[in-house]
């Protein structure tokens, strides 16, 4: 028998190898087993399929047998050569991204153990009691010892040998006295990592309003004929309400849910509101977990008390299911559900609806705004579709007011990135006990220095970018490759030692909101801040609670957060967003605008938004401003109609990397002339994208817009057919040519 195996490593396709008599009976599908490589390399590999037939090529023996049984569902293995196909990587990239590093290395994962003492058989029955402590009379410690015990065991349990030595402040040394003397014995026990918080849960969903309620059988009426509907409902009208009667249906017919979120949506707010309802049948999966902690989820999905709930992030769509029922995408429009780098690129709303399809699972994507493929998705009647438009209790959505920055500029009226508008507003919101959020999608303190003199501005070493200056660490840093550097004393060009920061960035921003309101309690939300889920949550908690009055932050402030007492919202630089060179700008602009007003006034009054641009009558500043989707969307329409975008076009990026520039350039025209045969103009390029050298490689980049319509199984294996005759070339053979499929 043989034996096709996927191994953690980007070549195509599988490894075959040869299984010895001795596994014969019991490898399955979906196990690991440990094999060779090369002359020395071993690997951990999933078998993904068995067969008689014997390769033309001297194959290898597997060497062992990971699992009894399969780790990885033979649905998730289809659902994985469904993402090497669709998106354009190999099978080892999905492995990759699919299991948790414990279940990818030969040593693999370990159980948590913790040490327990147990009183000793013969001191259980209350006559023994005297014996002992008689025993123990003059070792006061060791009394201490035994008395902590006995008030911390139950019934006939140990202790934990921690919890003894926190709760009794005796030392090791008196615990290992008490064991050699025979009245503790010492044994060890396995215990999970993942803390579950309540068990039970403490309420129940709570009752829809009218509009919820309609909204909520209107989702359920079209899943009788759809397998996806969006519902569009405006910020703080109660998706998430909504979303846990779905959940309580889903469980209480014995189905599973997958809950999805973006990363950072993934708060504290969230995870307590549905832990309120589920209790411990919700698990929680996303990056910020320990792997030990993501294998303990991964190995209690394939057991028989599987999570009801699983809430997580972008890659808890590769957890194991065995009756899932229903998948939520929450905040479907948000980017950060596309994996960008390494591959697989995939989006995490497209492989969730895949995985619903193959498990017999319905889908609700959920968002105040819709991206555009969904819209269209919807138009076409391939989603359901379901409106929500009022805010719950009526709370009007907030009025937004404009200020045209460059006139105030050149007035010099503006102090710093604050328009009067602004600080007025501000200031009266501080006055009446009120918060504010002042949303500048930029981290660091400026995003540029410059010498006042010659004009030297401090760039990447290894990209094509200049750095940012983050003033709290004093280093200059790349956001492409997080490489720091010095901040230069005086210009390297020129000797001059002023160099000037130009651009605000969240630290500047902080800084200044000081100096103006002294009296106000300052918070920043970026990268920077909230690198451990610790300090995420206590920025979130302190501002949820008013210890803090006013929240400076990047995009992370626009994400599904539900504060009560925000009055104001300031947009400090609104062209920032829309200058971007990007087709995607406008509709990431327009939505990170309405979503972060969507964070004012949630409750009771009606919010403010302050919105600073220097460009006040551009179409899409005035559908901000009126809550106008339908209008823009119907002009984006129009626009990805013209000029051939999604949804009317399916966008393929083929990326070629190397380290020299010239080789590059040669390898892109001779791969730009080959697709060229076959695509004919629907091949633009090659360019050299916006960031063309990263971490020393130089980048070029064709773009292949295919009408939909076009066969694209047959187009992506004409794709790869023209990567392996280009690869065939000698001078190519350390080209990496990868793809970006529906590209962000
Ligand atoms: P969305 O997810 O659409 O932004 P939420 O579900 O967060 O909206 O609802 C906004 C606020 O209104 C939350 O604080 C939520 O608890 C409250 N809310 C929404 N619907 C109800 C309801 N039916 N009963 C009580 N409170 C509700
Ligand atoms: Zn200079
Ligand atoms: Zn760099």
């Amino acid at each position: 028998m043989y034996a096709e195996v996927i191994l953690p490593i980007a070549p195509e396709g599988t490894f075959t190898y040869k299984v010895p008599d001795s596994m014969a009976q019991t490898v399955m599908r979906g196990c690991r087993v440990r094999v060779p490589l090369g002359r020395s390399k071993e690997y951990v590999g999933m078998v993904l399929a068995l067969h008689d037939r014997k390769p033309s090529f001297r194959c290898r023996d597997i060497l062992e047998q990971m699992d009894e049984r399969p780790v990885v569902t033979s649905e998730q293995l289809s659902l994985w050569q469904w993402i090497a196909n669709y998106y354009m990587c190999s099978l080892g990239d999905v492995l990759v991204a699919a299991l948790p590093a414990g279940l990818k290395s030969v040593e693999g994962f370990k159980p948590r153990m913790e040490e327990y003492v147990l009183l000793d058989a013969r001191f259980q029955q209350p006559e023994a009691m005297n014996v002992l402590r008689g025993m123990l009379r003059r070792a006061y410690s060791q009394q201490k010892a035994l008395d902590t015990y006995l008030a911390l065991a139950k019934e006939g349990n140990g202790v934990t040998v921690d919890e003894l030595l926190n709760e009794s402040h005796v030392t090791t040394a008196v615990v290992k006295a008490l064991v050699s003397r025979g009245v503790f014995t010492r044994y060890k026990h396995e215990v999970g990592r993942v803390n579950d918080g309540p068990a039970e849960p403490t309420t129940k969903p709570k009752t829809l309003s009218d509009a919820q309620q309609e909204a909520l059988d209107s989702v359920l009426k079209q899943f009788e004929q759809k397998n996806v509907v969006l519902l569009h409902g405006v910020t703080s009208s109660g998706k998430t309400e909504i979303y846990i009667h779905l959940i309580q249906r889903a469980i209480d017919e014995g189905r599973q849910v997958l809950f999805l979120l973006p990363e950072i949506a993934l708060t504290v707010q969230i995870t307590s509101r549905l832990k309120r309802v589920f209790g411990d049948r919700l698990g929680i999966y996303h990056s910020k977990y320990s792997d030990n902690e993501r294998v303990e989820i991964w190995m209690r999905q394939l057991s028989d008390h599987p999570y009801d709930v699983i809430l997580g992030a972008r890659s808890a769509v590769m957890l194991p299911f065995r009756r899932l029922g229903l998948v939520i995408v929450d905040e479907e429009h948000e980017n950060s559900f596309k994996q960008q780098d390494p591959a697989p690129r995939y989006h995490a709303r497209s492989v969730a609806i895949v995985l619903a399809q193959m498990m017999g699972a319905k889908t609700v994507l959920g968002t105040a705004t819709p991206c555009m493929e969904s819209i269209h998705n919807c138009a076409t009647g391939k989603y359901g579709y379901v409106r929500l438009s009022e805010r719950y209790k009526g709370v009007e959505l907030p009025e937004i007011e404009v200020v045209d920055i460059k006139d105030l500029r050149r007035r010099k009226m503006m102090s710093g990135p604050f328009s009067p508008r602004l600080m007025s507003a501000v200031r009266e919101a501080l006055d009446h006990g009120k918060q504010a959020i002042l949303f500048q999608n930029r981290r660091g303190f400026a995003p540029t220095l410059i010498c006042r003199t010659c004009g030297w501005t401090p760039r990447c070493q290894y990209c094509d970018v200049s750095l940012t200056y983050h003033k709290v660490t004093q280093r200059l840093v790349c956001h492409y490759c997080g490489t720091t550097y010095d901040v230069p004393r005086v210009c390297p060009a020129c000797g001059d030692p002023h160099l000037l920061d130009r651009g605000y960035g969240t630290e500047k921003i902080e800084d200044l909101v000081r100096e103006v309101f002294p009296q106000a309690k300052v918070a920043r939300m970026d990268l920077d801040t909230t690198r451990s889920k610790k300090a995420y949550e206590r920025i979130i908690n302190d501002f949820s609670e008013g210890k803090t009055n006013v929240l400076i932050g990047t995009q992370m402030v626009s994400k599904g957060l539900d504060f009560g007492n925000v009055s104001v919202v300031g947009i400090l630089d609104a062209d920032n967003m829309l200058n971007y060179p990007d087709f995607r700008a406008y509709e990431h602009a327009f939505m990170m605008m309405s979503q972060v007003s969507g964070r004012a006034g949630r409750r009771g009054k009606r919010g403010l938004v302050i919105l600073q641009t220097r460009q006040p009558d551009l179409p899409v500043i005035r559908q901000v401003v009126n809550h106008d989707l339908k209008g823009f969307y119907e002009d984006l329409k129009e626009e990805r109609q013209t000029f051939h975008y999604p949804p009317y076009y399916h966008l393929v990026y083929v990326y070629l990397r190397h380290h020299h520039s010239d080789v590059v350039e040669m390898a892109a025209n001779e791969m730009g002339n080959r697709l060229r045969s076959y695509f004919g103009n629907r091949v633009l390029g090659p360019d050299k994208p916006s960031v063309a050298v990263v971490k020393t490689q130089a980048i070029r980049k064709i773009i292949i817009k295919m009408e939909n319509g076009l066969d694209l199984k047959a187009a992506k294996a004409y794709m790869k057919e023209a990567q392996r005759l280009l690869l065939q070339d000698k001078r190519y053979a350390s080209l990496t040519v990868y793809y970006d499929v529906d590209p962000l």
